[in-house]
């Protein structure tokens, strides 16, 4: 199917069992929670086979099922599993499947590129292409849930991390409309404490995301404890500077019950000195907090360099004796260009060639 029909149909995931059966006037009601069943599934219309055969190539004709389609998986260590997916406009985004005893975990992107444009990350390179559809977050999960092996029943993914590329708050409504969709309990029912959602720090969203009623566990991109630092790093922090991210983390504290965790890239001869530390230490004091450090993961095109491994463990320990709640975060499988946009770029650069 080309990409150009492909973009004018209509995706049928994401949508629920109602709006399914509103666009087939002429089939009894039941047939839409059948299909809408099908479609948490991961099957194709070929692959609805207890519909009738007619039904079946009207919605072909008509409709997509998933908008998601895996185009490539690589391997990293430890069976992480990194995928590239299209969408039916052609784009491309990425997700990485990360197996754990506690629960299989998918690493989602809510947006084609991004447009926060901070500088030690490859997904805000290109700027913004556009957002995602809830039906395209949704579509990465039951792909690969799919991929995996699993069904609604026999779920392969467990555990949601909205991490990959884009900006989650940048896409609010869609983001909250694939929240809701998720956690279905008829569909493929990944509950909100098994989510978690990584933000650059959008605080009128995070204010905002609090009132709603979600209780996802909330990340948030800090990378800095200075703001003349953080906006050298994060250009975003002109608009919502360290104070008002620490005002937004402790009113989402109070609203939920639901302790904030700040990631905290490093970056060499950049936020690792003694000085980041104390201050990390003294902005995360005093309310219920974690800090997640993560090595960078270096992207070619701006120059910024790891610490190692060691001086990534030194810097634990600092934030420890300062009574730092902190952990190193396992990589999202950084040996296959793993970090935010790396892999998509790589692919299109190859592409190219
Ligand atoms: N836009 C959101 C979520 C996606 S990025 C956010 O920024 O929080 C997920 C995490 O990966 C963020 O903490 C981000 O800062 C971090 N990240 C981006 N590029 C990275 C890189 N090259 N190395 C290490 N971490 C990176
Ligand atoms: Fe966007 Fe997050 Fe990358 Fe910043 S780190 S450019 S907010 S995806």
């Amino acid at each position: 199917m080309s990409e150009a029909e492909n973009k004018s149909k209509q995706a049928l995931l994401g949508m629920s069992a109602k709006d399914i059966s509103s666009l087939l006037p002429s089939c009894p009601s039941y047939v839409g929670a059948q299909i809408y069943g099908f479609l948490m599934d991961g099957k194709g219309f070929d692959e609805m086979t207890s519909l009738k055969k007619e039904l079946r190539s009207t919605l072909a004709k008509d409709f997509i099922a998933n908008p998601v389609e895996i185009v490539r998986t690589y391997r990293g260590k430890s069976g992480t599993k990194k995928y590239l997916f299209k969408l039916p406009d052609g784009n491309l985004i990425e997700g990485v499947y990360m197996p754990h005893d506690y629960g299989n975990t998918l690493c989602l992107s809510t947006q084609v590129g991004c447009r926060m444009g901070c500088t030690f990350c490859a997904s805000g390179l290109d700027g913004l292409v556009r957002n995602l559809t809830a039906g395209e977050m949704l579509g990465q999960v039951i792909a690969v849930n799919r991929d995996e092996g699993g069904s609604v029943k026999q779920r392969k993914v467990a555990k949601l991390v909205l991490m990959g590329s884009g900006e989650p708050f940048d896409n609010y409504d869609n983001v909250l409309k694939f929240l809701d969709a998720v956690s279905d309990e008829k569909g493929i029912n990944i509950g909100e404490r098994n989510i978690s959602l990584s933000t650059s720090g959008l605080c009128d969203k995070i204010v905002q995301f609090a009132d709603s009623g979600h209780k996802v566990t909330l990340s948030i991109s800090l990378h800095a404890p200075f703001d003349e630092l953080r906006t050298a790093l994060m250009p975003v922090n002109k608009a919502y500077g360290i104070d008002k991210i620490v005002a937004a983390s402790k009113y989402y504290f109070q609203k939920t019950g639901r302790r904030v965790i700040f990631e905290y890239t490093l970056i060499s001869g950049q936020n690792d000195s003694d000085e980041c530390a104390k201050r990390l230490a003294r902005l995360t004091s005093g309310f219920p907090s974690h800090v997640n450090l993560i090595r960078l993961n270096e992207v070619k095109e701006n120059g910024y360099i790891a610490p190692t491994v060691d001086a990534t463990e030194q810097f634990l320990h600092k934030l420890e004796a300062l009574g730092v709640s902190a952990t190193i975060r396992r990589s999202l499988g950084g040996d296959i260009d793993g970090a935010c946009g790396q892999l998509r770029r790589r692919y299109i650069e190859e592409a190219n060639v």
